[in-house]
């Protein structure tokens, strides 16, 4: 089987499983602010989750370009991978990081479904993108890291057993670099809630289980550090390519969905006696969105392939990043104007998906962090921050 033909299974295989999930299911959700617990159960059920867990470890083995295609069928087909993408990118750190008694442990048990890895806290309310600046702090004491401090925006805590905390475990003014003194711990949800954690939700525009986290003497075993202490931010970096590429494909899903939606619109609402798509004032701005999102999602595929190669792809998972964003973007906005009026009525679903695609100008990384990344690290220009 050649890849272009697993791909296209791939892709029909998530396209059925998605078809269950149609557009009333997410809404009915996005009103109760409520998360796609069968959704979830049965993408994990048909092992799509662990696609990128190894086969020794329960999982499927595949390459990160497979992986992606999964998460941008399930934004394609109008649902929204962001209740679930974590688990991929944030098992990698285990994967790459743990050791072999967390990896024998933890990585069958989340293949198979029983335990969920689906929260990542890195973001601080006062410290924000300036991630190095970070004021949780985990101090060692006999064999338990105790912490304090508080998180923002860390998303699916509530649906998750676990979660991957970062924490400063050498205070800045102890440390060379400002880079180091940061760790990765694996948090048991189940025993750290209500045992010197608080969850607090935060109410927002979009349905995304978003939380702020609150630590007052966490004990978290010693056994539970991933990797060396003070290497995190290390760890953390090494996770962000797969990031960038899996959230660039989730972009080119909803683009595609975006364009699909508003090319089959025009094609059926008559107005002065022609459907709208026969005025090029609605036909160019589709085509367009089609265009640009068929240019990203080139660059998205090369990022993948240098990935899946084991070669450094930084630059092209940034590009890939910032440029389905922006085309995911732009595509919500000519579906808007071309469904006029409806666009605004719930059950077309525009709304609800042009509020979700614009998440991904700031999240999990900002536009503007992005453009400083290829200007200091590809262009060679002076570092800004
Ligand atoms: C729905 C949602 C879910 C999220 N889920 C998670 C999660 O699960 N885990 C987690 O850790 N985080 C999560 N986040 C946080 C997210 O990663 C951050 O919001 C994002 O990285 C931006 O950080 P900030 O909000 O603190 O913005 P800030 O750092 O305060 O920046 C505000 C704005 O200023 C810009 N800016 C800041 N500094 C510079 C500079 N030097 N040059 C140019 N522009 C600059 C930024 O680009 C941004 O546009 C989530 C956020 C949202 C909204």
């Amino acid at each position: 089987m050649t890849n272009n033909d697993l791909n296209a299974d791939l892709r029909t295989a998530v396209g059925e499983l998605c078809s269950r999930f149609p557009g009333i299911y997410w809404r009915e959700l996005d009103k109760r602010e409520a998360y796609p617990e069968e959704f979830v159960r049965a993408l994990t059920d048909a092992g799509y989750l662990a696609a990128l867990i190894p086969e020794e470890f329960g999982g499927s083995g595949l390459g990160i370009a497979e992986a992606s295609i999964i998460l941008e069928e399930v934004n394609r087909s109008g649902g929204n991978a962001a209740a679930c993408h974590a688990q991929m990118y944030s098992m990698g750190t285990l994967l790459r990081h743990g050791s072999e008694t967390q990896r024998r442990h933890y990585l069958p048990k989340i293949a198979a479904g029983e335990l969920r890895l689906q929260a990542f806290g890195v973001t601080e309310p006062t410290t924000g993108t300036d991630t190095t600046q970070m004021k949780t702090t985990a101090v060692l004491h006999d064999d338990h890291y105790i912490v304090n401090g508080q998180k923002v925006w860390i998303s699916r805590v509530e649906y998750s057993d676990l979660m991957l905390l970062v924490v400063r475990t050498t205070p800045l003014e102890h440390v060379n670099k400002r880079t180091d003194g940061l760790s990765v711990l694996l948090v048991d949800l189940a025993e750290a809630i209500g045992h010197g954690m608080t969850v607090r939700p935060i109410p927002a525009m979009i349905n995304h289980a978003s939380t702020e986290l609150f630590f007052d003497n966490l004990k978290v075993p010693v056994k539970n550090l991933v990797g060396v202490e003070g290497q995190g931010f290390r760890y953390l970096l090494d996770g962000l390519n797969a990031e960038r590429i899996l959230i660039a494909a989730e972009c080119v899903g909803d683009g595609r969905w975006f364009v699909e939606r508003a090319s089959s619109y025009a094609r059926e609402r008559v107005v002065f006696g022609r459907p709208i798509g026969q005025n090029q004032g609605i036909q160019f701005p589709i085509a367009r969105a089609h265009v640009d999102i068929e240019a990203a999602d080139l660059i998205r595929i090369r990022a993948a392939d240098l990935f899946d190669n084991g070669q450094s792809c930084g630059a092209e998972a940034n590009m890939a990043k910032l440029l389905a964003a922006d085309a995911s973007w732009e595509a919500a906005n000519v579906a808007m104007q071309t469904f006029g009026g409806f666009g605004f009525a719930e059950e077309y679903d525009i709304e609800r998906k042009f509020r979700e695609t614009r998440l991904y100008q700031i999240a999990p990384i900002s536009t503007n962090l992005i453009l400083s990344y290829i200007g200091q690290h590809v262009l060679e220009l002076p570092r800004s921050f």
